[in-house]
């Protein structure tokens, strides 16, 4: 009814939000079944509509179905960081980064970063007794349950991925950057931060113009040749099973294209979900 709408050249879904437009999609329906039924609401329709919410209450970091959720994986410096942002500002989803939380604790200084920074320091995954509690803790939130969520880094290992499933969290799409080691090296070592607007510069591919910003990059403490290698080692060591995990629902995505062609890929897959979701 919406799903193709647009307004101005932009899909309705992208201004609106999947909830309202959701909510909109539904009304119409309900007003156009009132008005064919002669506004009696079926005994078939309402049992229906107690058994979805019944299913929807299982779920227990998610309750929300009209939400969108998504997982983003791909090896270190496939670019999920510059696509997440571009992913939350377009779809208003809460992006959950593990690697950002753990940073963050790190610098806290508490248990949970106590217990991973010399994990981190050597370029490993942290243990996933470490990881998986803060993870389903913070899907559990009110933010991510009314907004949805971008799980990014998480899950890494195949039994992040059963900790979810056995938490009652699914997701709508598994992306997948796809991205050649040998551009991945070149990018980490390379890849550098603002750390006031958190956007990602590389010192070759994309520095800034502005010799301030350029001042105060910083550059991660495990972006260096020697962990990378480290890292991708995990990360070859694990992606299989975690892939496979969300066969159902995954999207390769060809990292190595420019920023702008990898969020062009990314936005189809996100608005076919959409759509089907819309239309459910
Ligand atoms: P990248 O994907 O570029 O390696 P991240 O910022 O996602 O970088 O992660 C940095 C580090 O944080 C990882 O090398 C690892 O030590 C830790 N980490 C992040 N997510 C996880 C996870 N799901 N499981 C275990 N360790 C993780």
């Amino acid at each position: 009814m919406f799903l193709d709408d647009e307004f101005d050249g932009v899909p309705l879904v992208r201004i609106m939000g999947l909830k309202r437009l959701r909510r909109m999609t539904r009304r119409q329906r309900r007003a156009s079944n009132a008005a064919s039924a002669g506004g009696v609401v079926s005994k078939e329709l309402r049992s229906s509509a107690s058994a979805s919410s019944e299913s929807e209450n299982t779920t227990k970091c998610s309750s929300d179905d009209e939400t969108l959720k998504i997982i983003i994986a791909g090896a270190p410096a496939s670019g999920k960081g510059t696509q997440c942002e571009a992913i939350r500002s377009k779809y208003g989803v809460v992006h959950l980064s593990t690697g950002d939380m753990l940073r963050a604790a790190v610098s806290e200084g508490t248990d949970v970063g106590r217990a991973a920074k010399d994990y981190m320091d050597a370029g490993k995954l942290v243990p996933d007794e470490v990881i998986i509690g803060v993870v389903k803790d913070r899907l559990s939130q009110p933010d991510c349950v009314s907004s949805g969520w971008l799980l990014d880094g998480f899950p890494r290992t195949p039994a992040q991925a059963t900790a979810l499933k056995s938490a009652g969290v699914s997701a709508d799409c598994f992306l997948f950057l796809n991205v050649p080691d040998s551009l991945l090296i070149d990018r980490v070592v390379g890849r550098r931060t603002d750390p006031i607007t958190g956007k990602i510069y590389h010192m070759t591919f994309s520095p800034p113009d502005d010799d301030e910003i350029l001042g105060r990059l910083e550059h991660r403490s495990d972006d260096t040749e020697e962990k990378v290698v480290v890292r991708l080692e995990q990360f070859h060591s694990n992606v299989d099973a975690v892939r496979g995990s969300y066969e159902d629902i995954g999207a390769e995505i060809d990292g190595s294209l420019s920023p702008g062609e990898v969020g062009d890929l990314i936005d189809s897959v996100i608005e076919e979900k959409v759509a089907a979701k819309t239309a459910a």
